[in-house]
């Protein structure tokens, strides 16, 4: 693989796609990712856990390029996300797609437009393309019956499943969930969870997922990365990480949430 400056990138081992190395964030002084390292193999789950505030939604800001970092490198398929032209970021993104806690579906849209938006604007598919592919989504994630709502006359886990399909829609590489049930309430989230279940195990699309529910991320993970204070504290299978942690942090914070 070629580094933009067409230089050969010898750290990119065949499979990886996802490499972080040596990556700083800082928030005004708060230093939140401290040279931080770490890859993901394409087609792998991955799930990032850890106590609220050591950088786990900040690393999916920053693969999405919603957040810079102030030192290191990320890079996805062997390429440079920062820094890098405006025109390779616009094709690494279109290989992400993100799922928020807070749904942010297009409010002014019905449901089946809310899908077929971005791949028609930034893949070029035609407007029958785009709407056959909502379609197929839409009964993926058992939605079916409510193509012509708008989000605010749905249920907020038939909104996140929603989501879920808009960002599939763009057949992404990655896809990037970001505590996706945190905003739900507790009768709305084993569906959401579900679908995702069901993703996981029919597709794959490589996944990296914040999540606060311990029994998903045993389900879904091939292996899991225990944070704590912007570092990766421990990693392994979530057979290891919940049936044998190692380390005293990871065994303090899984004793306070399971
Ligand atoms: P986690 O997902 O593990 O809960 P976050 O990545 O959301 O952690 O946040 C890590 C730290 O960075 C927190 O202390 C948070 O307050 C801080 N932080 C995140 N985003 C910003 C921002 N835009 N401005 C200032 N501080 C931020």
């Amino acid at each position: 693989m070629k580094e933009p400056d067409g230089h050969a990138n010898p750290s990119a081992a065949a499979g990886e796609l996802i490499r972080f190395e040596k990556v700083t964030k800082r928030f005004g002084d708060h230093t939140v990712l401290d040279r931080l390292d770490f890859s993901v193999e394409a087609g792998r789950h991955v799930t990032l856990i850890g106590p609220s505030g050591s950088g786990k939604t900040t690393i999916l800001r920053l693969l999405m390029t919603l957040d810079k970092p102030d030192e290191g490198t990320i890079t996805v398929g062997g390429q440079r996300l920062f820094p890098a032209a405006e025109k390779q970021v616009r094709e690494i993104r279109k290989n992400i797609g993100m799922v928020f806690q807070q749904f942010n579906l297009f409010p002014n849209m019905k449901v089946l437009r809310n899908i077929t938006e971005a791949p028609v604007a930034v893949l070029g598919l035609s407007a029958d393309e785009a709407e056959q592919r909502a379609r197929e989504l839409l009964e993926l994630v058992g939605l079916s019956d409510h193509l012509d709502k708008y989000p605010s006359q749905l249920s907020g886990g038939q909104q996140q499943r929603v989501a879920i399909a808009r960002a599939l829609a763009m057949r992404p590489q990655v896809l990037l969930l970001d505590e996706v049930t945190s905003a739900l309430d507790p009768e709305l989230v084993a569906g959401v969870l579900d679908v995702l279940r069901d993703i996981a195990r029919t597709t794959d699309i490589t996944m990296l997922t914040v999540t606060h529910e311990m029994g998903f991320a045993r389900d879904i993970s091939d292996q899991i990365l225990m944070f704590d204070s912007g570092h990766v504290v421990e990693s392994g299978t979530a057979e290891k990480i919940f049936g044998s942690p190692e380390h005293a942090r990871t065994r303090e914070f899984l004793s306070a949430v399971l």
